[in-house]
């Protein structure tokens, strides 16, 4: 554990917040979980303690251990008891939403909590843009899911200080990820490169070139851990095609980030993946 960060509060309980909570109980952290709503955390909780089960289950953690984690996440329902050490912004994928809740824990905490953005596309100097000592605030970008993905970007925002980059590298050490620094961009590195695999492989199911199944099949085949529409539903579709439309606007409209109709069509339809029972791909 860091010896300046003695607990984490995490806002926003949903496919990665949940997921990053897990990871950091398990370091030992103490976490408090915010959400909108109570039944959300509820369930994020109830999900937590379903993979650590299974971890038990399958002897790759001790029922101990397990208990412990489980009885370091605790639900909050009231924002100003986020009170800490690191606050981990990681609701929906909206600049204003963002920008409001990094500019109220800033309100609410001391000089030296340091605030951070899971966000996937949106540059970290314009989320701080509403921050008064933007220094402390930097991006922490866990990978899907978060239990399981050992990187994690660090994004230095333009008034990011080298304190804030040295104790992010120092946590996300001691929770046995392995940290990259990626310079203040749309995307980042990683979900830049990505958004070619993404529109490329929606183009040709759009074009009538093959079926999504086929698709995901051959990316298969060929090495790849799973096919691009079965990553779309693992994300959330509807993540997905946020950042994909925040990414083609910061680039002023660059063709090859251009948001796909299909993938409009399925968030529209409300099928957003795995967390909806169906995607791409149904799950009962
Ligand atoms: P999600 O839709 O699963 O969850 C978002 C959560 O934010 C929801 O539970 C929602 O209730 C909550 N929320 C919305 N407004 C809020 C507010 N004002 N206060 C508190 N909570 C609020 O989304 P997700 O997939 O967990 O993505 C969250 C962030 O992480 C996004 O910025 C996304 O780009 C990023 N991210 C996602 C992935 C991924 O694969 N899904 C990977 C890396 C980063």
């Amino acid at each position: 554990m860091v010896e300046s960060i003695k607990n984490v509060a995490i806002i926003g309980a949903g496919t990665m917040g949940q997921g990053i909570a897990q990871v950091c109980a398990l370091a030992g952290y103490p976490v408090m979980l915010y959400d909108t709503q109570p039944e959300i955390t509820k369930t994020a909780i109830a999900n937590v303690r379903k993979r650590l089960e299974m971890a038990v289950e399958k002897g790759k953690l001790s029922a101990n251990l397990k208990d412990e984690a489980l009885a370091r996440i605790v639900a909050v329902g009231d924002f100003r008891q986020l009170q800490v050490d690191i606050a981990i912004e990681v609701v929906v994928e909206k600049l204003d939403v963002k920008q409001k809740i990094v500019a109220e824990l800033e309100k609410l905490n001391a000089i030296d909590c340091i605030l951070v953005s899971n966000t996937s596309s949106f540059p970290i100097t314009q989320i701080a843009s509403v921050m008064k000592h933007k220094n402390r605030f930097a991006g922490l970008h866990f990978f899907n899911p978060a239990p399981v993905m050992k990187l994690v970007e660090i994004i230095r925002g333009a008034a990011t200080n080298d304190h804030t980059i040295k104790v992010l590298e120092a946590f996300v050490e001691s929770l046995s990820k392995i940290s990259v620094m990626a310079t203040d961009s749309p995307g980042f590195i990683v979900n830049r490169i990505a958004r070619l695999f993404y529109a490329e492989s929606l183009k040709i199911v759009e074009d009538g070139v093959s079926d999504f199944q086929t698709v995901d099949r051959l990316l298969k085949e060929t090495g790849f851990k799973m096919g691009p529409f079965q990553l779309m539903d693992l994300i959330g579709v509807d993540t997905n095609f946020a950042v994909t439309t925040s990414m083609y606007n910061a680039f002023h409209h660059e063709p090859k980030f251009r948001p796909s109709r299909l993938q409009q069509q399925k968030v529209d339809a409300g099928q957003h993946g795995r967390k909806s029972g169906k995607g791409f791909y149904e799950y009962p």
